[in-house]
């Protein structure tokens, strides 16, 4: 259950393009992974002054997510949902492949590490995922955070208050830095897990050993008090400092904007393990990877919430254009009049960040934003069918959102068709298509393409 396990499935599946010439880590790998957004996963064999190579856009597409999970798209947020409520321990093992290198004297500099945007502070880690336990060593957290390299040895933290954030504040009561497992080059499922919207308590690590069907292994630091993925391709074992703070930032964030800077917390690298030919595993901020490690685990909280006022959700999707996080289409099966504004409310509830949310009918596809934008054209009447809540609690990614308040004016559009009115005056209307036709269309759309 490691990333080069579902990297051998992938290859066999020809999803993967490798990339033979030479190319530089700051700022062209990035590039290339903007260029592919959603196509392939790339391998950079020959990467600029590193030996490493460097493995990106693992999870771009839905598609390759679900084959991670060995699952069909329908059954994802169910998938998800049944993981979240039955976290199970994975096992602990002595022997990892990650500890086939395991060393106190490393430089941060020996890592290809990305540098993305123009304006970017610099060097960053995207895609590590961190654990970290509580004093009392009762509570274990794992979740994703960008990390600016600041040194050899030296990372500075973007921590959001949620449950890193508490592990730090407990920390800081007890005066002592906070040990941090920084693992690197890893399953899907591991990054999916550490994007669970599972309470403070729980460990998102049981989570992913669900997800993975009880496979999952842990392996303890070497000299850290935490643990990290047995089959990490690289750890770095840090102590997040609870007294400095550094300016961190600016950074391109998930809605293709630079994310102010701020004063954040460092982290001092104390050891490393990693495999012999470690692969640094790149995730490109803003990238169709981002909005999806970020966005799945909303669009579940959302189908679930959604699910409870109405009969029938079909699908969501947490929109590109909308960052992957601030735009929801969602389709539902109307039953009474009224059943989409409710559905609109409950997905403000579920996804606090949620700014635009539209409603349709199932019959409209939600990834094909003509359709929608057609369903909003002929079936959406603005004084009957739009909610506006200003005010409201919002993203901080989102810079039209007021910085000093974090709040936003919230809107959701009604674009299902009224009950009351005729169906047919609705109809998507479609040709039909005899069998003659069709052989015609692909015989003369073949010749039509390049
Ligand atoms: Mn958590």
């Amino acid at each position: 259950m490691s990333l080069r396990g579902f990297l051998e499935q992938m290859e066999a599946e020809g999803e993967i393009l490798h990339i033979k010439e030479k190319i530089s880590p700051r700022f062209e790998i990035a590039a290339m992974m903007k260029a592919f957004d959603d196509g392939p996963i790339l391998l950079f064999e020959n990467v600029k002054g590193y030996s490493a190579k460097v493995v990106a856009n693992v999870c771009a597409t839905r598609k390759r997510i679900c084959r991670a999970l060995n699952i069909s798209e329908e059954r994802l947020y169910q998938k998800l949902i049944e993981a979240w409520r039955n976290p199970t321990k994975p096992k602990i093992v002595k022997d990892a492949p990650v500890k086939e290198v395991v060393r106190e004297k490393f430089s941060l500099s020996e890592i290809p590490i990305l540098t993305h945007f123009k304006y970017d502070a610099g060097p960053y880690i995207t895609s590590a995922v961190i654990s970290a336990k509580s004093p009392d060593k009762k509570v274990e957290n794992i979740s994703i955070h960008r990390l600016q390299v600041l040194g050899n040895d030296k990372l500075a933290i973007r921590i959001v208050p949620r449950h890193l954030h508490r592990l730090w504040l407990l920390a800081k009561e007890e005066n002592k830095d906070l040990d941090v497992a920084i693992s690197i080059g890893l399953h899907p499922a591991v990054h999916l897990a550490a994007t669970a919207a599972v309470p403070f308590g729980i460990s998102e690590y049981y989570v992913a050993n669900t997800l993975l069907g009880g496979k999952f292994r842990l392996v303890e630091c070497e000299h850290i008090d935490a643990y990290a993925p047995a089959e990490a391709e690289l750890v770095l074992e840090g102590k997040l400092s609870i007294s400095e703070m550094i300016d961190e930032g600016p950074l391109v964030d998930i809605t293709g904007t630079y994310d102010i800077k701020r004063k954040q917390p460092i982290v001092k690298i104390v050891g490393v393990m990693h495999r012999q030919d470690y692969l640094y595993q790149a995730l490109l901020p803003s990238g169709n990877e981002h909005k999806l490690l970020m966005g799945l685990s909303r669009e579940t909280t959302i189908w679930e919430a959604v699910s409870k006022v109405v009969p029938k959700v079909k699908a969501i999707n947490l929109s590109r254009g909308g960052g992957g996080w601030l735009h929801a289409i969602i389709s539902i099966e109307k039953q009474t009049e009224g059943d989409a504004k409710n559905a609109l409310l409950a997905a403000f509830a579920a996804h606090p960040s949620l700014k635009h949310a539209i409603v349709v009918d199932t019959d409209i596809n939600v990834y094909n934003l003509e359709e929608v934008e057609w369903a909003i054209a002929t079936r959406f009447q603005a004084s009957e069918d739009l909610i506006i809540i200003p005010n409201a609690r919002g993203s901080t990614l989102d810079p039209s959102t007021d910085q000093e308040m974090g709040t936003t004016t919230k809107m959701g559009i009604d674009a299902t068709r009224p009950l009351k009115k005729p169906k047919e005056k609705f109809e998507k209307a479609e040709t039909s298509k005899s069998r003659n036709v069709e052989e015609l269309i692909e015989k003369y759309m073949a010749k039509c393409s390049p």
